[in-house]
């Protein structure tokens, strides 16, 4: 069931019969893309780049917040044979540039909120020309100059070699790297995480995890409209706009990161409106308790689950089907895909149900990393296993529960505590808002837990004795947090995840 086919014609199949239904629509504006329009757009978005020379195999730069141009760009260059790079438009120029020497990009695509930054980045790269998406809201399907006369085909590519997206890593261990991703990773990915969801024709799902991002690439703007879904977008996170709009549509499903979640399950303005239509809630790419996805589940009549994926695995390694949820479980491995869980100190296999190094090997497994060969050793070994770098168990049914990742545990007098056990055990409590946990040095213990706390209210924060108080009855004695930092917020990656090395640089800086 694993085929050779490009995205974009993947994509293409899942959009039925009807050219005239709503495909993409801007959420803020209500602007609305058909099936017809779509096609014709990257059709002529292919045709225009492959006659100026721009088109197969180039290495082209889409820097942009979630529009329905998002779709027709992506697509435009995936069916003329080019590559996408991905980037994050909240980036800074220096960032930006960055990613833009990397890659090696030639072309850069950007709206106009973001020209000033895109023109400081691409100096001393070798992007040659800015593109701007058009101006006037009717005129942004023009994609300015780019578009030609439509080519009718998919450029012919060599399906498993030839890299259609390089995404970067959300860079919270480190430097973003840049990930090698084909047409049958992107391909056969969307038909293995299709196989547990039930998307009607038509159906519709509001889209704010940035397609610049890999979570919201394949599971958002690719799976549901191969699946014949059509996508609401949002250019920015909004809690009130996500609610209307999910409402307004009357959405079944909505994918999310666990600070949405915990905002779904904590926040007041989630009563005023209308879910019933809602079936599935799911949260990916970061760890999250079960507490938290019960809360949901509870609070909007749902089934609450939770997906595992990194960018290397284009990104889905374990889903969950509505009807087979988990509290606190991380998903099934998708089909076609195999996992090894392996002990860090010995290399081996662990015992069933024993807790280790997850290694998977797939279709969706990444190529490499773009120009390193260093890091791609490391990480993808010569028999094609990927090493996650996540501490994971599987249970007896097959359900995966992420413990953490490896690099991130810290070391209490000799235990291994995971930072994300006492995020989830202290995110229930009331007086906390959001919590960030690390380990920091101590003479005594070798590593100690300090949790960052954002209070619920700020008059009534709590103390560390309240919170220990908490901890106590939920996990064994040794996970404990030894200190407490009251701040206004937790940083974060546009991923959703805690980004717990500018957590470390706070403590270093004093
Ligand atoms: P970098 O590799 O640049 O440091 P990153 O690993 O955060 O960044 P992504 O590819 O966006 O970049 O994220 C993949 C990681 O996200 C996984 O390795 C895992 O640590 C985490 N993750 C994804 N899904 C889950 C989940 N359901 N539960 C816990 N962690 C998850
Ligand atoms: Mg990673």
């Amino acid at each position: 069931d694993l085929r050779e086919i490009s995205i974009t014609d993947r994509v293409f199949e899942g959009l039925g019969d009807d050219p005239d239904r709503a495909l993409l629509i801007d959420g803020p504006s209500g602007r609305t893309v058909t099936v017809a329009q779509f096609v014709h757009a990257v059709k002529a978005l292919a045709g225009g780049l492959n006659a100026r020379g721009t088109g197969q195999g180039t290495m082209i730069a889409l820097m942009a917040p979630n529009l329905p141009e998002y779709a027709i760009a992506f697509h435009g260059i995936a069916y003329a044979g080019g590559t996408v790079t991905l980037i994050n438009p909240t980036y800074t120029a220096h960032e930006v540039q960055h990613q833009l020497r990397d890659s090696g990009a030639s072309l850069l695509i950007t709206i106009p909120h973001f020209l000033d930054t895109a023109r400081a980045a691409a100096q001393d790269t070798a992007v040659k020309e800015i593109a701007v998406i058009g101006e006037a809201p009717d005129d942004l399907l023009s994609l300015t100059d780019l578009m030609g006369p439509p080519q009718d085909q998919q450029t012919p590519v060599d399906f498993r070699n030839d890299v259609v997206a390089l995404p970067y890593s959300s860079g919270t261990t480190g430097l973003p790297k840049g990930v090698m991703l084909t047409h049958y990773n992107l391909a056969s990915n969307i038909d293995q995480t299709l196989a547990t969801t039930d998307t009607e024709p038509g159906e519709m799902t509001v889209a704010f995890l940035p397609f610049f991002h890999i979570y919201g690439l394949e599971c958002l703007l690719n799976m549901v409209l191969a699946a014949g879904g059509g996508l609401v977008t949002m250019p920015r996170f909004d809690l009130e706009l996500f609610l209307r709009l999910s409402a307004e549509h009357r959405t079944r499903r909505m994918y999310v990161v666990p600070p949405v979640m915990i905002a779904l399950a904590k926040h007041p303005m989630v009563d005023q409106f209308d879910l019933s239509a809602i079936e599935q809630v799911n949260s990916g790419a970061a760890p999250l308790g079960g507490d938290v996805t019960d809360t949901v589940a509870a609070r909007l009549s749902c089934v609450s689950t939770q997906g595992y994926g990194m960018t290397e695995l284009s990104p889905v390694s374990h889903s969950s089907p509505k009807d087979r949820a988990r509290p606190g479980a991380s998903g099934l491995t998708v089909a076609n895909t195999e996992c090894r869980v392996i002990d860090p100190e010995t290399g081996q296999d662990v015992a069933p149900g024993a807790e280790g190094e997850l290694w998977v090997r797939g279709p969706q497994v990444m190529k490499g990393y773009w120009k390193n060969p260093e890091a791609t050793a490391e990480t993808l070994d010569a028999d094609g296993w990927l090493h996650t770098g996540d501490i994971v168990r599987f249970d007896e049914d097959g359900f995966m529960y992420v413990t953490d990742r490896l690099k991130e545990l810290i070391k209490y007098k000799g235990f291994q505590v995971a930072p994300a056990e006492l995020e989830a055990a202290l995110i229930t409590h009331p007086k906390v808002a959001d919590v960030g946990v690390i380990g920091v040095p101590d003479d005594e213990a070798g590593e100690i837990p300090l949790a960052f706390v954002v209070p619920a209210s700020a008059a009534e924060p709590p103390t560390l004795g309240e919170l220990q108080d908490h901890l106590d009855g939920e996990l064994s004695h040794y996970k404990q947090v030894r200190d407490l930092r009251l701040v206004p917020e937790i940083p974060k990656a546009a991923s959703g995840k805690i980004l717990r090395r500018v957590l470390r640089q706070q403590v270093a800086s004093g």
